[in-house]
């Protein structure tokens, strides 16, 4: 019981300090202007948006600012956004503001605010703009900054025939090699690149890329049916015609399964 008495009269004098630093705080804020704030405020929440509608996603290292990962954009879609888990919210959002505000110890009791331009950071991101060679810059791969939460019509066509120059270059690279040098061509040409490569342009057949069956050529199966080339392992091409037939029937059999367990399941058996 005196315990509590104790604790009941230090609360006030608690509460007193807490006023009087929120009243230094209002000073403080005070001292900018209203305007000026808003202004601030509105940019910051203001996005600059990164998509992709290439394949390939790219972790890029900022340095200080950390390091991003732009996803490759899934089949599905015609478009990608670069998205961060906002920890507050729990929603993912967009990790670059039209301005962005850092704050810096300047000495023991000052900080100083720095400012950088967003849309500038997202350029320097992907590789675009002062200083950068645009030969190395992330456009190529069909990535790109906005200032639109929705990309135009306009900018995804853009961006699709920089992806598609690049993936002639890619492509064009294999063909050459296969018909120049055998050794460098197992050594460079890999399906996640030459191949996916080859795909978004179409050309991932026989018929337009005869290289394709001669990369890594050990488990590789072309499709009877279609032409379409197949990694060991898997029972169908991916126009669904059956590849492996032994394989085929053993995992529909193993889905027959999986299927009767989880109806049982659901009866409460
Ligand atoms: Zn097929």
């Amino acid at each position: 019981m005196a315990n509590m008495q104790q604790v009941m009269q230090q609360l006030p004098s608690s509460q007193v300090a807490e006023r009087s630093i929120d009243q230094k705080h209002s000073i403080g804020k005070s001292r900018i202007l209203p305007m000026k704030l808003k202004v601030i405020e509105d940019l910051k929440s203001a996005k600059v948006h990164i998509f992709n509608v290439g394949p390939w996603q790219q972790q890029v290292n900022t340095g200080s600012t950390g390091s991003f990962l732009i996803p490759g954009c899934p089949q599905d879609k015609s478009y990608v956004e670069m998205l961060v888990l906002n920890a507050v919210t729990g929603e993912m959002e967009p990790p670059i503001s039209i301005i962005m505000e850092e704050y810096v110890i300047k000495s023991e009791d000052e900080m100083s605010s720095l400012t950088e331009d967003g849309w500038n950071f997202a350029l320097q991101m992907i590789g675009v703009g002062r200083g950068r060679i645009p030969a190395h810059s992330l456009t190529r791969f069909g990535i790109f900054a906005s200032k639109n939460s929705v990309p135009t019509k306009e900018e995804l066509a853009d961006a699709h025939r920089q992806l598609e120059e690049e993936c002639r270059k890619i492509v064009k690279y294999a063909g050459d090699l296969y018909s120049t040098d055998r050794k460098g061509f197992s050594r460079i040409v890999r399906p996640e690149v030459h191949f996916v490569a080859a795909k978004v342009l179409g050309r991932d057949n026989p018929q337009d890329s005869p290289w394709m069956l001669d990369a890594n050529p050990v488990g590789r199966i072309k499709c009877k049916m279609c032409g379409r080339v197949v990694e060991e392992g898997i029972a169908t091409c991916e126009a669904g015609h059956i590849i492996n037939e032994e394989l085929y029937l053993e995992l529909l059999a193993a889905e027959e399964q999986l299927k009767a367990a989880i109806a049982a399941k659901a009866k409460g058996k």
